[in-house]
């Protein structure tokens, strides 16, 4: 039987046993999907039953989710670009690491925004930790004019910035409302949202009204950000899709079966939420 795993620590939070589970039922593939908490002193030890062929691959989570970019044999150009590794996949060759945020982030503004990239000018993108930079990458593949990169640290904007170069011009949260006024689409990757946190000052009265917005956050599924901006009539993608999305690359490469992401999924998940 074909064995996948989700490494992190904690892990007890992931959903992504669920969702592999669900698949797994639905197309039948005789696989199984496992949850298992791997301490960092512990990763190279895991790493060496990976390659004794014991999984076909796997997700990895906080906090791993940069260290296993040194222990992986192949590291896919879009993960070394972006830095970081969520999918392990065991290849003849070895194993090889991908970063499957930047597909699982497209993918949701695909399926729930349909014509969102089109003549996609200005972007205003919140936040610059570990998941903005999937979502860069991302955008940069999508052909965006020029993307404004805000956080609560400039200078951590500015470093990513200049790392992966690009249309990016960065400035400080306070620098919203001079900054989206052409912007179509508005982005927020940072962890502002979760545990009753809110944007102070934010004003989306500014952003153009065909604009949409969309929030990584996904606990809670309407964030004050998406709720004010439904308030204000513009389109909405909840974070979510994303986490759903980004969970098809590994499970196609691992049983053999392109997944579809589903109302019924997306209901089974948002039901733990
Ligand atoms: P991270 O590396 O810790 O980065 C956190 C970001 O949030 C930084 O830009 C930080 O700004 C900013 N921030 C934190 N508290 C803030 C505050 N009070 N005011 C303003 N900015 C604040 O975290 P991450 O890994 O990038 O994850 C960010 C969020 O994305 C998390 O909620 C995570 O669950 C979510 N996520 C969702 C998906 C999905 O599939 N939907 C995938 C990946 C991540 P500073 O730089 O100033 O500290």
């Amino acid at each position: 039987m074909k064995r996948a795993f989700v490494i992190g620590h904690p892990i007890a939070h992931s959903r992504s046993p669920l969702i592999h589970g669900h698949w797994i039922d639905t197309y039948r593939v005789g696989g199984s999907y496992e949850a298992i908490d791997v301490a960092p002193a512990a990763l190279p030890d895991f790493f060496e039953r990976l390659k004794g062929g014991e999984f076909v691959g796997g997700n990895v989570t906080i906090p791993h989710k940069e260290q296993v970019v040194a222990l992986v044999d192949e590291l896919d150009p879009l993960a070394e670009e972006i830095g970081a590794v969520n999918t392990l996949v065991l290849r003849d060759a070895g194993v090889r690491g991908f970063n499957t945020d930047y597909m699982g982030f497209l993918g949701n503004l695909d399926q729930n925004a349909p014509g969102w990239d089109l003549g996609l000018d200005e972007v205003v993108v919140l936040g610059a930790g570990g998941a903005s930079r999937a979502i860069l990458v991302a955008l940069k593949s999508r052909a965006v004019g020029k993307i404004h990169l805000l956080n609560r640290t400039v200078g951590k904007a500015e470093d990513l910035a200049i790392e992966l170069g690009g249309p990016i011009a960065c400035g400080g949260l306070d620098e919203f409302a001079a900054r989206a006024g052409g912007a179509r689409l508005i982005v927020n990757t940072s962890s502002v949202g979760m545990k009753d946190t809110r944007f102070e000052g934010l004003d989306l009265s500014v952003v153009p009204a065909d604009a949409v917005v969309t929030d990584l956050v996904y606990v809670p599924l309407v964030t004050p950000l998406l709720a004010d901006a439904r308030q204000r009539g513009l389109r909405t993608v909840d974070g979510l899709g994303m986490l759903l999305h980004q969970a098809v690359p590994g499970f196609e490469a691992w049983f053999g079966v392109r997944p579809e992401v589903t109302p019924e999924l997306r209901a089974l998940v948002e039901a733990t939420l």
